[in-house]
């Protein structure tokens, strides 16, 4: 199949190459499933969170791909907690994380933690020393990693590799019963000290580690490593099709390794490459340190690329599974345009959000010649891209306010908004001119003074005459006041983790990423907006209500903006 690229003509490509419906993993299911590789199973598959944060959108790839691959062949698939590091995991993410799967649209068919499994691993782990296959080593963890040699030198074996089984067996049933401090002793695989793959070099199956456990408490006190648990954890639950990112490749060896030296189900394990997103950090451990640092108001915050954030900024789950299936799978790690993702927000929010009007920097516009004390409705379309969506009644009055952005007194070329002398259409309203402006004591704009055409109601002339610009407005005595928060990107690096020596991935936080419009004026249509309501705001973007809103203290975030054309043109000029 062709890559397709989504993108129209004004966004800017994904790069390194747009990807399609390219998905060699799905291939690799086909076959499996025609040579009955696994028998008459179904395909299983498993989504292995480490329960150490909350999701975001690379994890997002992750679930569409488990999730979506099981169920186009009638598979199942687990959502498996990974919690092998009990310092690091605690229940409140475990709770975000299978309330963000159920959000994207998925539903899990076994609830799994590899906790539940300890008591097998261990059973396991006594099984490789019996078999002379694994052996308490007494080094440091320094000494480890020096004896573990390099890419180019093979390692050493430790001096403890040829201990007797018996005393294996004993030292490791006293690791478990508590009787060694942390980091004394652990246990490794015996498999090959120069192996060119370093991950074979008698890795570490379990560590001392007195910690308490999110949900085995105090029972262990020794905790299998993640290559230890991962893939037994699979075979446990026969997964026949276990996908995870690139950078396990190197660990599959040894993934297979355990498997078949303890002779369980020869689950597969499958690589795909990393979601990486420009001016984003996907990487738990480093939106944990915005988080507890409070650069950002939390998990949730609509600037996190979290699920949480991105569902409160107001993408819609749809969204985010489109973008998911457009960027594909490959072999090979690159970073997509954010653009690109914006684009899939956009193309789904068009299709579903109502129209409104709001103003977010008012400015005062009165209507000389329109009668003083009465007001009429106009009637505006709800949503020009579904007609079922109906119309609605706009209150229209003398009093008006529109976007400071939309009055120049002294228009530069190609500006058409309104300026002295010009004619510009309200939507929905009417053609309005501007007469005359009234000033502050700094010689600012406060007040526009203008003119209607009575026969223009609508927002057409009875003569055909045109004007060359449409404006949105609000009637100053019907609106509503709201806060408004506008989001810019979170870093301003296109890569944020590129950082000078010495310095965070903090340096590189954009100071801009939040502005708040405290007091914008919106329709009076939203006045009950519920909370995550999400609209189109006529010319400025798509919103969505905050779950900060309340009746009376409306607030709403920008999802995301409309494409300016006048910024660019003015770009161009500038
Ligand atoms: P992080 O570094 O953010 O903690 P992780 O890989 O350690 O990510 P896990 O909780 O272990 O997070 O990931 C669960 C699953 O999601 C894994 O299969 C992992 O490969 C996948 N995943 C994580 N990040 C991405 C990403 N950026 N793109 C695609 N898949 C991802
Ligand atoms: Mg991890």
């Amino acid at each position: 199949m062709s890559p397709v690229n989504p993108l129209s003509e004004a966004a800017p490509k994904p790069s390194p190459e747009p990807t399609g419906a390219s998905n060699f993993i799905r291939d690799i299911i086909i076959e499996d499933l025609k040579t009955k590789k696994y028998g008459d199973a179904v395909i299983q598959t498993r989504f292995p969170p480490e329960p150490n944060g909350y999701l975001h959108i690379g994890h997002a790839k992750a679930i569409c791909l488990d999730f979506g691959l099981a169920d186009e062949f009638g598979g199942k698939t687990n959502l498996r907690f990974d919690d092998t590091n009990p310092e690091k995991e605690e229940q409140e993410y475990v709770d975000s994380i299978m309330k963000d799967v159920r959000w994207l649209g998925f539903e899990w068919d076994g609830l799994y933690y590899a906790s539940d499994y300890f008591d097998q691993l261990y059973e396991w782990a006594v099984k490789l020393i019996k078999d002379g296959k694994a052996y308490v080593d007494d080094l440091t963890a320094d000494e480890i990693r020096k004896y573990r040699g390099t890419l180019t030198e093979p390692g050493k074996d430790s001096p403890y590799r040829n201990r007797p089984v018996a005393e294996n067996l004993d030292l490791f049933e006293r690791m478990r019963k508590g009787e060694f401090p942390d980091g004394t002793r652990v246990l490794r695989a015996k498999i090959d000290m120069s192996s060119p793959n370093l991950n074979m070099r008698d890795p570490v199956m379990y560590r001392i580690l007195h910690a308490e456990h999110h949900r085995t408490g105090d029972k262990w006190c020794i905790y299998p490593m993640y290559d230890y648990a991962h893939g037994q954890s699979d075979s446990t639950e026969r997964v026949t099709h276990s996908m995870c990112t690139l950078e396990f490749e190197d660990h599959r060896p040894l993934y297979n390794w355990f498997i078949q030296q303890l002779g369980i189900f020869p689950s597969q394990q499958m690589e795909f490459d990393r979601l990486s997103l420009t001016y984003t950090l996907l990487s738990k451990r480093k939106l944990l340190k915005l988080v507890q640092e409070k650069h950002v108001s939390g998990w949730d915050d609509p600037r996190m690329p979290t699920l949480s954030g991105i569902r409160r900024r107001g993408f819609t789950s749809e969204a985010i599974r489109n973008f998911c299936g457009a960027i594909g799978v490959s072999k090979t790690n690159g970073t997509l345009e954010l653009a690109m993702l914006e684009y899939f927000v956009r193309e789904d929010l068009n299709k579903r959000t109502p129209r409104v009007m709001g103003v977010l920097r008012p400015l005062k516009v009165v209507i000389d010649n329109y009668p003083e004390n009465q007001s009429e409705e106009v009637e505006a379309v709800n949503n020009p891209e579904d007609e079922s969506a109906g119309k609605r009644k706009v209150p229209f009055s003398k009093v008006l306010y529109i976007e400071q952005d939309d009055f120049r007194e002294d228009p530069p070329k190609q500006y058409y908004r309104l300026s002295p002398g010009r004619e510009v259409r309200l939507r929905y309203g009417y053609f309005i001119t501007a007469k005359s402006v009234v000033k502050n004591e700094k010689g600012e704009v406060v007040e526009v003074h203008c003119t209607y055409d009575p026969a223009t109601r609508g927002g057409n002339a009875p003569d055909g005459r045109k004007v060359k610009s449409t404006i949105h407005w609000v009637s100053a005595a019907h609106a509503v006041d709201a806060e408004v928060r506008l989001y810019d990107k979170l870093f301003t690096k296109e890569d944020p983790n590129q950082v000078e020596e010495g310095q965070e991935v903090t340096a590189n936080l954009n100071p801009q990423s939040l502005e708040v419009v405290p007091q914008a004026k919106v329709e009076p249509s939203l006045a009950n907006a519920a909370v995550e309501s999400r609209y189109q705001f006529e010319r400025l973007g798509y919103f969505c209500v905050d779950p900060e809103s309340q009746p009376g203290q409306l607030v709403f975030n920008r999802t995301v903006a409309l494409k300016d054309t006048w910024a660019k043109i003015e770009k161009r000029a500038g």
